[in-house]
């Protein structure tokens, strides 16, 4: 049976958040060269949105991780996947993610790149499930907050589909 989508939000509320949000970090980052470190696959869009706002100097890696086996429970475990960016040292690194949904995910890449002593250590996400959460951690920049819904559409997936979505869906 095919999942049935709600609308959750249009893509032109996702630009608004999108644009409030690099207006920050553009005024938090302007002599910093930020190391932008990308949360893989779901916050591909919205780092595509964001970096063409922020116009500062910056770079940016991914790393990838996981924590959803399949479908849309959390497997509650956090583990790294192979190449994950090794220059962190004394750099402003700023962890851009899509969802912070039990906050594992959030944790455990700040406890990861604390050791290796970054200049600062900031963290970037564009929705957050705030009810679920299991750990606290410290969103400096947040986009929207979203119920407690499995959550689908630009970036976001469900078993890989709906990433190209341009808007926000709650999956019933
Ligand atoms: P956490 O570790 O905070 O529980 O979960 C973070 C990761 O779980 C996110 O980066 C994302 O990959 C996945 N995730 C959590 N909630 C959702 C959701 O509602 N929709 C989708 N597509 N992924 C989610």
């Amino acid at each position: 049976m095919e999942p049935k989508l709600s609308p959750l939000f249009t893509k032109d509320e996702i630009a608004a958040t999108v644009s409030r949000l690099a207006a920050e970090i553009r005024r938090d980052y302007r002599d910093k060269n930020p190391l932008l470190i990308a949360v893989l696959k779901g916050s591909f869009v919205f780092l595509a949105d964001l970096v063409r706002q922020l116009n500062l100097p910056l770079e940016i890696e991914f790393v990838r991780l996981s924590s959803y086996s399949k479908g849309t429970e959390s497997s509650g475990r956090v583990r790294m996947a192979p190449g994950a960016p090794s220059q962190i040292k004394g750099r402003h690194v700023l962890v851009i993610e899509d969802i912070i949904d039990t906050g594992l995910t959030a944790a455990f890449l700040l406890d990861y790149l604390g050791r290796k002593k970054p200049a600062s250590l900031k963290y970037c996400s564009l929705t957050d499930k705030k009810e679920r959460r299991r750990v606290m951690v410290n969103i400096d920049y947040r986009g929207l907050t979203v119920p407690d819904k499995f959550i689908v559409g630009y970036g976001l997936d469900c078993d890989e589909k709906f990433r190209n979505l341009p808007d926000i869906y709650a999956l019933e």
